[in-house]
């Protein structure tokens, strides 16, 4: 399996969270170090302020229209507010559903029966998903882009909350996302809602299951320990648990492009799509007409298109923060990687641990243990980051900050603060 395969995530012990500044224990000290953070001069122009714009590579950077701005990475960890389960808790394992094991792209794509299970489970999952909305911390995003202090963002999330909270804000889903199907022989996308009618009305029987789900009040909750409480699991991916349900039974749909124009395979060869007599995709079809989720699946790889993108949001940008990720995932941890290289200042926040982060704030000069009597009497005041930790030498460490707490705790309270002092000015 090459590199660039998405991967299960690293699922080992993650380090202790680091916390800089050590005044970022607190919800007020977090506040007041990301608000330093979003709101403070880039790299880019601290180079041309020192250089007078003789530095022509620092003034072509100062002129961008992104200069000062911050990218914003984020992961399974903003969502969570919204009721989707995250895959890792913040020890760093399984936590919701430890016998969770996701499908295999290699899988979905060799085995109707595989995709049969799949479906079945997402059928029963996808009203959950369908449901859930963005959540405070999506829609702080949204306040901070608007202030401008925000240029784009990159996800690993597949259940489109960004785009529902900001729908002009440049966003890359590295991952694709859930509220389309791809055809595999033809790449025409079908609405999951459309599509879900349609496995509706060739599973009556899992239909009338749903719908006893539904009575049992097991949907009514976005609250994933509630829905455990009344025997409905469901993972981040929309994937429910139904111990017992009859998969092979399952039937889905083949795609309808290629049911009128035969497709052409992989080897040149024209494809030729069978159905059954309500529209059901059958094995006699071969690799022909086979609609999959739109995410990349674990063993798949990111089109070249979208990694493209996704890099190019971190290029234009001149500081990195992280948000609601470990970094467990390669294809996050590479881009985060190339903002540390492009030594881009990076602030990370996220509940709990980050795969390697000490890698991030290295040469960052802060105390080894944090004092919580001194801080408090020498501290600065209400509002003021501290000025003595987050500062390292050099712009690869200038303005760090790591706060271990969750987005929507904090991020509300950063657009609170911005718009203060802007009001203030
Ligand atoms: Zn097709």
């Amino acid at each position: 399996m090459s590199k660039s395969l998405l991967r299960i995530p690293y699922t080992g012990p993650l380090p202790p969270p680091l916390i800089i500044p050590p005044s970022a224990t607190t919800r007020h000290g977090a506040i007041a170090a990301l608000t330093k953070f979003l709101t403070e001069p880039g790299p880019a122009r601290r180079l041309s302020e020192v250089h007078e714009g003789s530095n022509g590579h620092a003034k072509s950077i100062h002129d961008n229209k992104n200069k000062d701005k911050t990218v914003l990475l984020t992961g399974a960890g903003l969502s969570t507010a919204s009721g989707l389960a995250d895959y890792r808790g913040t020890n760093g394992t399984y936590t919701q559903n430890k016998s969770y094991r996701p499908i295999y792209f290699h899988e979905f794509v060799a085995s109707h029966e595989s995709r049969k299970r799949y479906w079945a489970r997402s059928f029963l999952g996808w009203r959950g998903l369908h449901r859930s909305q963005p959540n405070a911390g999506h829609h702080a995003i949204r306040d901070l882009w608007r202030l401008g202090l925000v240029s784009g963002v990159v996800t690993q999330n597949v259940d489109s909350f960004h785009r529902m909270a900001h729908t002009s804000l440049p966003t890359v889903e590295l991952h694709g996302y859930l509220r389309k199907l791809v055809c595999l022989s033809c790449r025409s996308e079908m609405d999951r809602d459309t599509f879900q009618a349609r496995l509706a009305e060739l599973n009556p029987a899992w239909y009338e299951f749903l719908q006893d789900l539904l009575r049992s009040g097991a949907l009514d909750t976005e609250n994933p320990e509630e829905r455990r409480k009344k025997g409905f699991k469901t993972n981040p991916d929309g994937d429910a648990d139904v111990p017992g349900a009859p998969y092979t039974t399952f039937r889905y749909p083949a795609c309808p492009t290629c049911l009128k124009r035969p497709p052409v395979l992989p080897g040149g060869e024209k494809g030729h799509v069978v159905v059954d007599r309500d529209g059901a995709w059958l094995p006699e079809s071969g690799p022909a007409g086979v609609l999959k989720p739109n995410v990349i699946m674990f063993g798949e790889s990111i089109p070249q298109a979208t990694k493209t993108a996704a890099e190019e949001l971190v290029d234009e940008a001149e500081k990195l923060l992280v948000v609601g990720s470990s970094l467990a995932t390669y294809s996050a941890w590479r881009l985060a990687k190339r903002a540390l290289d492009r030594k881009m200042p990076i602030a990370i926040l996220n509940l709990g641990g980050v795969r390697k982060e000490e890698v991030f704030f290295e040469g960052v000069e802060r105390p080894q243990t944090f004092d919580v009597a001194s801080s408090a009497a020498g501290g600065p005041g209400p509002g003021l980051p501290p000025t003595t930790n987050s500062v390292g030498t050099g712009l690869s460490t200038n303005g760090s900050v790591r706060v271990s707490m969750a987005a929507e705790d904090v991020l509300p309270g950063v657009v609170e603060l911005v718009r203060g002092s802007k009001a203030k000015v």
